[in-house]
């Protein structure tokens, strides 16, 4: 049997850690996880450590942040890795998406802060912009599964919109005319990074 053929494992019914601190991707996985039969916990709730994340990829932040959580917790658990990639900032701040909004957390700051960064790349480096997941699945044998999803965009000045989190006020998708800010839940759970990411996930996972 190729690689490409091992089955994926089965993610059975009962609790699921969502190995996250992050308020934001805690309520999205818990929606995307609504319609499975997943009883979601989160690593918060259980007075979970976040760990340092070492990684040099998306996946392997989110490989090391699962697999933390299973360990401390006994049970299967989901981490998400994700960041906002720009192509004028080759790629930054992308698996530092988090850290440029310093210890406060201000993402008012990290907005200012790549609009300002591309601004000075010029005017030909043009505004376009992905979001990516990366999404793995930690059972507490050690088992792991991983999906990567993105999506695609331009950056606008100023950031419009309260909804979502993060970058989403200055992130417009392509093909919209609205940022993920301005964009109804719904909306932004039908095409975002992560529900690409997800999608992958529940097609090899879920029985
Ligand atoms: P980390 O995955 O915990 O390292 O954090 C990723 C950071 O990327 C988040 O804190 C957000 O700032 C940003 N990010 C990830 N996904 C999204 C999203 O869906 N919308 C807006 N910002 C996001």
């Amino acid at each position: 049997m190729s690689v490409a053929e091992i089955p994926h494992r089965k993610l059975a019914p009962g609790k699921l850690v969502i190995a996250s601190h992050n308020a934001g991707k805690v309520r999205e996985i818990r929606e995307l996880l609504s319609p499975y039969g997943i009883e979601p916990v989160s690593a918060a709730t259980l007075g979970l450590p976040e760990p340092e994340e070492t990684g040099v990829t998306f996946i392997a932040n989110a490989e090391l942040k699962a697999r933390a959580a299973a360990d401390l917790s006994g049970l299967p658990a989901l981490a998400d890795d994700s960041g906002l990639c720009v192509d004028a900032l080759r790629g930054d701040p992308g698996i530092f998406s988090a850290r440029w909004a310093g210890k406060d957390k201000d993402f008012g700051l990290a907005m200012r802060l790549v609009n300002q960064h591309v601004e000075e790349a010029g005017p030909d480096a043009g505004r376009d912009a992905h979001f990516v997941c990366a999404l793995s699945l930690c059972w507490p044998d050690g088992h792991i599964e991983s999906f990567e999803g993105r999506v695609d965009g331009t950056l606008v000045w100023p950031p419009r919109g309260d909804q979502g989190f993060g970058y989403d006020p200055m992130f417009q998708p392509y093909g919209h005319d609205i940022t993920f800010g301005e964009m109804d839940p719904a909306a932004k759970h039908a095409m975002s990074h992560r529900a690409d990411a997800f999608a992958k996930l529940v097609a090899a996972v879920f029985p």
